[in-house]
């Protein structure tokens, strides 16, 4: 065991993307564990796109990182002592327990109603998947495309869903999970790179590269009969044009809105088109998996390992060696450099 616990803090909040200079990586003493907690020796952790979100000073769906607090992060984490009656020493959890090598935790994490509560990764050890799918496919991002397109899209065979954001982590598993269902798949992705990879690795219909193209033209010709189910992760222009190629009792999902992330502070640019909800009856559903999670993680964790071991589901990992490196690396996801579900590994099981 390591003597002391790197930790990487917020000492500042961002303007833009993050600056180096946001964060500060710092030794602290290993915490020890009390009545009712155990301590976690962290072994992955995810970078998300709402990190930006949790930086700011505002509040979002969870409360605000404040300055000189670790930053908060989902991770794999294996279990070094305990004194909760849940968990044992080895257990492999899966928790809220930031960027930092040691964490102490009651098993609640950061809602007080303990919707994101430490969970025990037995399912994805027996059924012999990598720990890190505990946080890609198998965790807030498998399960976020699961919820939003079956939940909230709820596909009909035929329907053309369009996915904006569709290669990366969330989309592309919510694209495959709608071919599951029966839909026509439409991805947006900002490279040729990636739209090759919608086609080739995960079974989409047709891409469209929205930095090249002409996005209204592609929309119309890729979704001739308009688009039934529109899942969106990056919000402002993309949504807007989405919206003015909606069908008849079409389902929009709100499920991010990337491109409004790094600049929340002075607010987020709304889509002028939104009439057309109106025009087509259609609806516009916002969701936090993480809501979902007490009541459909099991449920939606056994059907996304199903598909998984019967060769239906594709995902890809991008993964970052080092927790001191985690601060350059979450930028990836603000200019689109990530390949896949973005992680750091911070240390092996
Ligand atoms: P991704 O793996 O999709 O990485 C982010 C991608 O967003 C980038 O690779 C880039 O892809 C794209 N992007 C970045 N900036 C812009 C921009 N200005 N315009 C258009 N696209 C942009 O991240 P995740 O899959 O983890 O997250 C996707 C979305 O899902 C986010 O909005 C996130 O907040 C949301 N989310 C929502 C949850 C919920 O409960 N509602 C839970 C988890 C995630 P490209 O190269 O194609 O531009």
């Amino acid at each position: 065991m390591n003597q002391s616990n790197r930790q990487v803090a917020l000492v500042r909040n961002p303007t833009g993307k993050f600056s180096s200079q946001d964060f500060e990586l710092r030794d602290a003493p290993i915490p020890s564990p009390k009545e009712g907690e155990f301590l976690v020796r962290n072994l992955y952790l995810s970078l998300d796109p709402a990190m930006r979100i949790w930086a700011a000073p505002m509040d979002g769906y969870a409360p605000p990182v404040q300055p000189g607090e670790v930053m908060r992060g989902f991770t794999v984490s294996k279990v070094v002592e305990s004194k909760h009656p849940d968990f044992v020493a080895g257990d492999i959890v899966n928790g809220m327990d930031g960027w930092q090598d040691y964490a102490v935790s009651n098993g609640v994490n950061y809602n007080s109603q303990g919707l994101v509560d430490t969970w025990n990764m037995r399912g994805i050890q027996d059924a012999e998947l990598p720990l890190s799918t505990g946080i890609s496919v198998l965790g807030t991002t498998g399960l976020t495309g699961y919820y939003g397109v079956l939940h909230l899209g709820k596909p009909e065979k035929g329907d053309t869903i369009l996915v904006s954001g569709a290669a990366g982590a969330v989309g592309s598993i919510a694209g495959q999970v709608a071919k599951l269902h029966g839909c026509r798949v439409v991805g947006m992705a900002g490279s040729d790179e990636k739209c090759r990879m919608l086609i080739d690795e995960f079974g989409y219909d047709a891409a469209i590269n929205y930095k090249t193209e002409d996005l209204m033209e592609a929309i119309g010709r890729t979704c001739p009969n308009g688009v039934n189910i529109y899942f969106d992760n990056v919000g402002g222009d993309i949504l807007n044009t989405a919206l003015a190629n909606i069908a008849y009792g079409a389902r929009v999902i709100i499920c991010g809105a990337i491109s409004q992330y790094t600049h929340l502070e002075q607010g987020a640019k709304g889509p002028g088109n939104y009439g057309n909800l109106l025009f087509q009856r259609a609806s516009m559903y916002g969701f936090i998996v993480l809501d979902h999670y007490v009541d459909l993680r099991a449920k939606m964790e056994a059907d996304l390992i199903d598909w998984l071991k019967a060769g239906k589901l594709h995902y890809r990992e991008e993964v970052v060696d080092g927790l001191e490196n985690a601060g350059e690396a979450v930028n990836r996801l603000y200019d689109g450099t990530n390949m896949g579900k973005l992680l750091v590994k911070i240390a092996d099981a």
